[in-house]
């Protein structure tokens, strides 16, 4: 019988689907409490929020993870109930168990593990979970590292329990991840009938170049650690949909998911240079949606990787960029150390989401050697 497993299916019997947390944060509170941690719940708006810390001294380790899960997408697909957590042939299925309540329920009973052992830590170790970490992510961990600011609290190492791993438990971490940038373009232009194209402005005709020259856009990686840069478009837009007007305007969307060689700024004016090249009016409306970040310092990424290495007798572990963005990128910029370790990604946010009920145990035992390695 495993611990990890008993509660990472308790945290799936909860629906909580972005932003509500449906209680699961509450059930943490009760298995968090007896181990003599200080607990509050800073929520803001309907966003659920755990802020628990334990232990005395300089350094402050903090464990990160989210109690949300995304949508199940059409139920009868799944081969169980997505909220009851179902074994079947050595996996565990339900939403979420992988991204991440398998990884937050691990975080917890390391940290049983250690109190009923009563190994003293020589550090401050924290946990932090948002029920907001695949909706928006305004409300969630932002607005929860903001007031640990202004109360002067200072993060050294962040853990975060996202899933990195592929094939096997273990064999890769992310060690940063890229920033994204995105952009809705329109062009304008002067409607009228096809006939009399003298009288009318083509914007569709006008934005072919445009946007073949915002397409080719590339920006060099200079860190060696992230893929070069590249824009992708999403949707291009025009027409009435009658074959005898030429339309008013042309919108195109595109984001970019880029290396810390390179800023938004940056992409924002070498874009509208284009445009402005062309000698055509526009609107431009640009949404950044998270700044990349690298962890170069070798501390955590030693402790984590080391741990692999001796827990799961793993020879090589990856450390990876890959990925969309993750809540590390709010803890980063404070200049803590982030690295996420977690369960395979393989299955996350798809029907059937599991992970292998194997790893539950040694994911736990994981995040012990590492809470120890830093703290212990
Ligand atoms: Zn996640």
């Amino acid at each position: 019988m495993s611990k990890t497993l008993d509660l990472t299916k308790e945290l799936i019997s909860k629906p909580s689907v972005t932003p509500n947390d449906m209680g699961c944060q509450d059930l943490i509170m009760q298995r968090l409490k007896p181990l003599g941690f200080n607990i509050e719940k800073i929520d803001f708006g309907e966003v659920s929020n755990l802020w628990a810390t334990v232990g005395e001294g300089n350094k402050m380790l903090v464990l990160l993870g989210h109690t949300d899960v995304v949508p199940t997408g059409p139920i009868e697909q799944w081969d169980s109930d997505p909220f009851i957590g179902t074994e079947r042939d050595g996996l565990l299925y339900g939403r979420g168990v992988a991204d991440m309540k398998s990884s937050v329920a691990a975080f917890i009973t390391a940290c049983e593990d250690i109190s009923s052992e009563k190994i003293p830590l020589k550090g401050k170790l924290g946990i932090m979970l948002t029920s907001d970490e695949e909706g928006p992510a305004e409300d969630g961990v932002k607005k929860v590292v903001e007031e640990l600011k202004s109360r002067g609290i200072n993060i050294d190492w962040c853990l975060v329990g996202e899933p990195t791993s592929e094939d096997v438990l273990g064999d890769a971490i992310k060690i940063g991840r890229r920033g994204s940038v995105g952009a809705s373009i329109t062009i304008k232009g002067v409607q009228g009938h096809i006939a009399y194209p003298s009288k009318a402005d083509n914007p569709i005709h006008k934005s072919m170049i445009i946007v073949n020259d915002i397409a080719s856009l590339k920006w060099k990686d200079n860190t060696g650690k992230f893929p070069d840069s590249v824009l992708q478009i999403s949707n291009l837009n025009s027409g009435t949909g009658a074959e005898n007007v030429i339309p008013g305007e042309l919108n195109f969307k595109f984001n970019v998911r880029y290396s810390p060689s390179i800023t938004a700024e940056k992409i924002k004016e070498e874009v509208e240079n284009i445009l402005k090249s062309h000698e055509v009016e526009f609107e431009s409306e640009w949404k950044e949606s998270g700044l990349p970040f690298l962890t170069e310092e070798k501390e955590l990424i030693d402790a984590v990787t080391s741990s692999i290495k001796e827990e799961l007798n793993l020879k090589d572990v990856k450390l990876s960029t890959e990925g969309g963005t993750s809540d590390g990128r709010f803890i980063a910029p404070t200049g803590s150390q982030v690295v996420e370790l977690g369960p395979r990604n393989e299955s996350i946010h798809k029907i059937n989401e599991s992970v292998r009920v194997n790893d539950l145990d040694k994911l736990s035992k994981l995040y012990k050697r590492i809470i120890l390695k830093l703290l212990g």
